[in-house]
């Protein structure tokens, strides 16, 4: 049994365009996955295309918008068509927006929402019958340390992300039987285009967070490729509905 081998395997990353979705789409193509990135801009996921190619990772870009039915479906199928299977999906496509709750407008909360939770679940629910029929898959959806902690400007990011949690365990225990896997990853505070937008406006978080982490730094993209290559593996075939922590200790230290 090759436990960490993914050669012929077709893995779904939304959002895999740059960031923390490109560091895993690089530690399941490292196992030898083929990758499909799906996100909006072509441009970025152009220039994803090359950093993969460039270390002989399969890799092709479907556009797509996860915030509707029409768009996760689509997604699929034309995965399906063009690689003619789908084993994994990486739940990784997300937005963040700080705000005062009592100031955050019903249009702010929804687009929140409907990106990072309910186009979690409509892509789930998309790839849901692929891999049922294929007999397996694997799904990594991506929390936060705002689905565990509080903070007073992320009501509807902390809310998007503790809803991926409970959406995360109710998919495992519905989708064991069919033998898909499905767990969620927590990322500490991880060096990308988010959490760039959020030092340039609090200045003082850059030092703040490398206190407060044990490990002493930020999290880089390719911090996230051994988990991502991890639970989409074999190696991880009978461990479903878990919620892990990549954060250098954040989540564990006083
Ligand atoms: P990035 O902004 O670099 O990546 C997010 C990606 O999501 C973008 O590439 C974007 O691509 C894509 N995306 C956004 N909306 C949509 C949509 N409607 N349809 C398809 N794709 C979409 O940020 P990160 O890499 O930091 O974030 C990745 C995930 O990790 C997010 O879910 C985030 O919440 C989570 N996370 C990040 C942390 C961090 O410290 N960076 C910490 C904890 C969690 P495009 O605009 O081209 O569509």
């Amino acid at each position: 049994m090759k436990l960490f081998n993914l050669s012929g395997k077709v893995a779904i990353v939304t959002g895999g365009n740059g960031g923390i979705g490109l560091g895993m789409a690089q530690g399941m193509g490292t196992c030898g996955a083929t990758i499909v990135i799906a996100a909006r801009d072509g441009a970025k996921a152009k220039a994803a295309l090359d950093v993969l190619r460039g270390a002989d990772i399969q890799a092709s870009f479907v556009p797509a918008d996860i915030t509707s039915k029409a768009g996760c479906e689509s997604l699929v199928a034309e995965t399906e068509a063009a690689l003619g299977r789908l084993d994994i999906l990486v739940n990784n496509a997300g937005i963040m927006l700080r705000n005062q709750p009592q100031d955050l407008t019903e249009e702010e909360w929804r687009q929140v929402l409907d990106t990072n939770l309910t186009g979690a679940f409509l892509c789930c629910q998309a790839v849901y019958p692929v891999m049922k029929r294929s007999g397996g898959g694997k799904i990594i959806n991506l929390g936060s340390m705002a689905s565990v902690f509080g903070s007073p400007l992320l009501a509807a990011y902390a809310s998007s992300k503790g809803g991926i949690v409970q959406l995360t365990r109710a998919l495992a225990t519905a989708w064991a039987k069919d033998n898909i896997q499905v767990n969620a990853v927590l990322p500490g505070f991880i060096d990308t285009a988010i959490t760039r937008a959020a030092r340039a406006r609090m200045p003082g978080l850059q030092a703040r967070i490398e206190q407060r982490t044990p490990a002493g730094r930020w999290g880089e993209p390719k911090d996230l490729a051994g988990i991502a290559a991890f639970l989409a593996t074999p190696a991880s075939d009978f461990i479903t509905g878990t919620v892990t922590a990549v954060d250098g200790g954040y989540s564990i230290a006083m």
